[in-house]
């Protein structure tokens, strides 16, 4: 595997690639690989013939008060794991190297950004839209494969590729779970022994809110109240948000009735997480 920071170096490679005509796959990420990460990049190389990981804390995406400084990394790692999956490059630029000094052009994708976890971390859309382009435009692939962890993400980056007649298909994969139910994230690392308990109740909260729906209709007050009375009892989960939406839109809608999605964050201790579920007729 090779390891390639250098934007105009991966653009040289990228080129050369698509002229043997190779199929590209991309794994956007932001290291500290876990399963989760893996799954995607094994997906990628069953649908791709060449595989780039990007490996990069993107700043644009955080805002001033959040974890950008002390978000985990392990390049050496994350660079270990790639190689035993087969991967051909990893593009691990430093910042500068993606943003040139005082950039002024970023992508805004409206509507779909404003709510939820845009409302909760304002400008993230913004930054997430804006790097995957630039990796899009950097490393030019045929697909990008995405985790429906974060549902809300994927919806943006989807739309973005739509507005801007972008020529790459984005896949969403499943959420990849421990075995005690707790969706896998890099930002796990910092929970205590205790945090990591109460971070069940996330599970737990999916669960309630699933068996409400059954494989039928309900109101999403009755949902919702579920999903909160779990959380409710976990003195170390603070809610930020629990919503049922439109897994097209992320619009609230008053029931489920056919296609519903349940996303939740929380903080636990001084970590924020998200997770989401699928309710209804079709369940994940
Ligand atoms: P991140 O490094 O957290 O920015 O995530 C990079 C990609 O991995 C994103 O597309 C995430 O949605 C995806 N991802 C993160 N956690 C999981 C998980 N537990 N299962 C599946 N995909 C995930």
């Amino acid at each position: 595997m090779e390891i390639v920071r250098r934007v105009h170096a991966m653009k040289e490679i990228v080129r050369k690639a698509r002229a043997r005509g190779l199929r590209i796959g991309l794994v956007p990420t932001m290291g500290f690989l876990h399963d989760g990460h893996l799954a995607l990049i094994r997906r990628a190389a069953d649908v791709a013939d060449l595989v780039i990981v990007s490996v990069f804390v993107n700043p644009t995406q955080f805002g001033p008060e959040e974890d950008y400084e002390r978000y985990p990394r392990d390049l050496t790692r994350d660079a270990d794991l790639c190689i035993a999956e087969g991967v051909e490059y990893m593009f691990t630029p430093e910042a500068p190297e993606m943003y040139r000094p005082g950039p002024r052009t970023y992508v805004d994708v409206s509507e779909i950004s404003d709510r939820l976890e845009g409302a909760s971390r304002p400008g993230h859309f913004r930054g997430v839209a804006t790097v995957c382009l630039k990796l899009f435009e950097v490393c030019n692939p045929h697909v990008a494969v995405f985790g429906r962890k974060d549902a809300q993400q994927v919806a943006v980056v989807a739309r973005m590729a739509e507005d801007l007649l972008l020529d790459v298909e984005i896949l969403a994969l499943p959420t990849v779970r421990n075995d005690d139910g707790l969706a896998l994230s890099s930002r796990n690392a910092y929970l205590s022994e205790a945090e990591y308990d109460a971070a069940l109740s996330i599970p737990r909260a999916l669960d309630a809110a699933r068996h409400v729906v059954g494989e039928g209709q309900a109101r999403t007050e009755e949902v919702v109240a579920a999903a909160r009375e779990v959380f409710d009892a976990e003195p170390l989960i603070e809610i930020d948000y629990v919503e049922v939406v439109d897994p097209a839109t992320f619009l609230p809608i008053p029931a489920v009735d056919g296609d519903g999605l349940l996303v939740v964050a929380v903080r636990c201790g001084a970590t924020r997480l998200i997770d989401n579920c699928l309710l209804g007729r079709h369940t994940d």
